[in-house]
This record gives structure tokens, C-alpha cells and sequence, in this order.
């Protein structure tokens, strides 16, 4: 299908650039000096959300801040001539809060192309008013937290949006000791109201977000932009292994129960099994050895355990065939083994008609030079997981150059992004002729 999109390339163009300049402008707003952080109910957050919101009013969107820090702009639907203030909306969405020392596009270039598109999409209906000519309204979400920096739970924004948020987080903590409750009424937002920011999947008409690659997928492919098919959740253990803790010195090998060297086995047999089954990744990321002393045989070893894939059964499948190794390389060494599950959540896959439209997006802006665009699943966190409880999720990626993210050196081109304006909002147009229909 071709491209419903009618823009000129150039306005595309500076459209890209606008997001690359923001992008840099809001590197700025940020705690870390050199680097850029910006968390959650922080300084930092007012002031992006400020800059938004200004953005958004520039562009003829009605704004507010939701009860969870959200900033919210919304283009109403054009109805005759005039505007439906109560259109259920298709929203496009990112975040803007970052990992500590982070990179400047890793949900920020998602919160921008969004603007791009309603500036795309945006026709004037007098008295300086703006809507959207379309079945629905569209509203660009700039989330509060999706990286969990400050209180160590993720996608607490998103999670308001979505209704999913739980009693017990507001006496989360952060480094400081400031309760998530304490910093609420520090940044102005009233805890009591919390449920306010919460939207009912009738006033929704599906979620898209456009990110970053946060790996080498379609570098090494040398494509641009690919359709997401889900984002993988992940399943977190803690391990510990039991040995026996003995001098170092005195004992001989055949009389030793060392628990570091259990637990460093088992680390190997995760790389081994995860890359035998190549939609699964897990990944050993803390290692402690107890009592922890240079001369003494470790008695306990601790150790953490991340798994994920596209799909939750091949992820549990993968963990079931762990524990057998596990119990073998433990029974060999005269080791206890127990485990504790403590994140299990489900991947959220995209919906089939938005995956369709940012597929038919993706055509017709070109990158693929015509052919099938990738289709690949997300192996990072997203805010489309909550989201996914209230409404159809699709993505589209951007190629990130050498994959790194969460990092200073995460990068994507202004001509990857301009590729990526014009897929999302022609993936718009194509959902719209599709509700027509
Ligand atoms: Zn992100």
C-alpha cells in the first residue's frame, strides 16, 4: 500500500531536526554535571515538563499534568467545524526521564517525533485553534518515570496512566530516604488524587510509541526502522548456593565444598543454555561470595538471575531446563541450591492491526527500500507494558548506531529519524483509514 502521507521532504527534514535540537536542549535540563540525569518528581522533571508543555501549546494542543507528573497534550478530532472535546484518542508516547550518566534519545526522541506527528497532522480551524481531521483525537504523553531511577520500580507513570498503581509503592524510598509519598507533595501533586491519572480503555484508541534501538539489530541489518512485535518481560531470580566455608589453606580439593565455584558454573550454564535458544537472553549481573574473606573457602555464593524473551513460555521452558543443570552441577560439587522469583511479568505483545500500520508506515516512508521491514521484539522495558492493560500497543524502532544505550554514547541519525516521522505518521493515517472502513 502507499504512503498516505502527503509531506514534502523537506518539511520532514526539519521536522527531524527540531527533534534532534530538543533532544539536546533537554540533555541539558539535568543533576549529573557532565552527564545527564533527570529522575522522577525531581527539578529536572518540572522543567522538561515545562518545555513540553510549551511545545505542545505551540502546536495548538490543550495541555495539562496529570496526578502523576505526566505532561499531556491533546489535538481534538475535527467534527464539522468544530472541535470534540471527548473523541477517544490514539495516543503516542515516550518518557523523558533518564538512567543516571544516560543517553539523549532513549525515550525522549519518542516524546518528540510525537509533536512532529501532531504538527503533521494538525489543521487550523480558526481563532488560532487546531484539530485532527481524523476518526479520533491524538494526544502525545510525555511520561513521567519509565527507568525507575529514583524509587527503583519502573514505569511508575505509565503504570498511573494504565490504572495499575499500587498502595504500597508510596512508601518506596529513594537514596535520600524521601518516600514517594514525601516527594508527591515536594513536586506539587497531591498522592489523594493519584487515581485521576487514570484513563478508561473507551477513551483510548490504541497506544504508539516510536524508540530507540537499545541494540545492534538494525545496525547490523542495515535497516532504519523496524515494527515491534512485542516487548519481552523479564523473570528475576535470586540465587544462593550452599557449600562450606574452610581454610583456604588446610583443605584439598577433594574435601572442598566451594559455593563461588557452584555459583560461577551456574552463571556459564545460563550463557550456555540462553544462547543455545536465540529468542532467550539471561544474564548474570551480581555475584557475591560469602563470608567473602581471601582465605577461606566461600561457603555461600549469591547471585542474581535476569531472563527474557519474546515469548513467556520459551522463557520458562529455558528456566525449567536451568534448574536441571542446576541440580546437576550442585549434586557434583555437594551444594545446596534454592532460588527466589522476585519479577515475573508477562511480555505484552503488539497489537496485530497496529503492528500492521507501522509495517504499512515503514513501507511506504522507504527505508526498506520497498521490501518487508524487520519485524524484531523489544528485549528492553517499555511504558507500552502498562499501557498494554488499557489499550492496543504498537512500536516502532529506530536504528540506534553500535546499539549502545543507557549510556552517553547512544546516538540515531536525523535522517533515521526523519525516515521514523514520516512511517508513525503515515502508521496513523493508515490506523485511521482502517477505523473508517
Ligand atoms: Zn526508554
Amino acid at each position: 500500500m502507499p504512503a498516505l502521507l502527503e509531506a514534502d521532504p523537506d518539511r520532514i527534514a526539519s521536522a527531524a531536526r527540531r527533534v534532534m535540537a530538543r533532544c539536546d536542549e533537554l540533555a541539558r535540563v539535568t543533576a549529573m554535571p557532565g552527564g545527564i540525569e533527570r529522575v522522577y518528581l525531581s527539578p529536572e522533571h518540572a522543567r522538561v515538563n515545562r518545555l513540553a508543555a510549551e511545545w505542545m501549546r505551540e502546536l495548538g494542543m490543550r495541555t495539562r499534568q496529570d496526578a502523576a507528573g505526566n505532561q499531556i497534550g491533546r489535538l481534538d478530532r475535527i467534527v464539522g467545524d468544530r472541535l470534540d472535546p471527548d473523541a477517544p484518542a490514539l495516543v503516542i508516547g515516550s518518557h523523558l526521564d533518564t538512567v543516571p550518566d544516560a543517553g539523549r534519545f532513549d525515550g525522549i526522541a519518542g516524546v518528540l517525533i510525537g509533536l512532529e506527528i501532531a504538527r503533521l497532522l494538525r489543521v487550523p480551524i480558526g481563532d488560532g485553534r487546531f484539530g485532527v481531521p481524523l476518526p479520533f483525537a491524538i494526544e502525545v504523553i510525555a511520561f513521567s518515570d519509565e527507568e525507575g531511577t529514583r524509587f527503583g520500580k519502573a514505569l511508575l507513570g505509565s503504570s498511573a496512566v494504565a490504572g495499575l498503581w499500587a498502595d504500597d509503592w508510596w512508601a518506596l524510598t529513594d537514596a535520600a530516604g524521601t518516600s514517594l509519598r514525601q516527594a508527591f507533595l515536594e513536586f506539587g501533586l497531591d498522592p489523594a488524587r493519584i487515581g485521576e491519572a487514570a484513563r478508561r480503555p473507551d477513551e483510548l484508541v490504541g497506544y504508539l510509541e516510536a524508540h530507540i534501538e537499545q541494540g545492534p539489530e538494525l545496525h547490523r541489518r542495515g535497516e532504519a526502522l523496524a515494527v515491534v512485535s512485542s516487548i519481552a518481560s523479564a523473570r528475576r531470580f535470586q540465587l544462593v548456593v550452599e557449600g562450606e566455608a574452610r581454610h583456604a589453606g588446610g583443605t584439598p580439593y577433594d574435601m572442598r565444598r566451594d559455593a563461588l565455584l557452584g555459583a560461577s558454573e551456574a552463571a556459564l550454564a545460563v550463557e550456555r543454555i540462553c544462547r543455545e535458544e536465540h529468542h532467550i537472553i539471561g544474564t548474570v549481573g551480581q555475584l557475591e561470595a560469602f563470608p567473602g574473606a581471601v582465605n577461606i573457602v566461600p561457603g555461600e555464593a549469591r547471585f542474581s538471575l535476569d531472563l527474557r524473551g519474546e515469548f513467556d513460555g520459551e522463557r520458562d521452558r529455558v528456566w525449567d531446563a536451568l534448574t536441571r543443570d542446576l541440580d546437576a552441577i550442585m549434586g557434583r560439587r555437594g551444594l545446596r541450591w534454592h532460588a527466589r522469583e522476585v519479577h515475573n511479568a508477562a511480555a505484552v505483545m503488539c497489537a496485530p492491526l497496529l503492528q500492521d500500520v507501522v509495517r504499512e508506515g515503514i513501507v511506504g516512508a522507504g527505508s526498506s527500500g520497498g521490501d518487508e521491514p524487520p519485524v524484531i521484539f523489544s528485549r528492553a522495558g517499555h511504558d507500552g507494558m502498562s499501557i498494554g492493560a488499557i489499550a492496543d500497543v504498537g512500536m516502532l524502532f529506530l536504528r540506534n548506531p553500535d546499539g549502545i544505550s543507557h549510556h552517553p554514547d547512544e546516538a540515531v541519525s536525523a535522517s533515521d529519524v526523519a525516515l521514523g516521522i514520516r512511517a508513525l505518521a503515515d502508521s496513523v493515517l493508515h490506523l485511521a483509514a482502517d477505523r473508517r472502513s
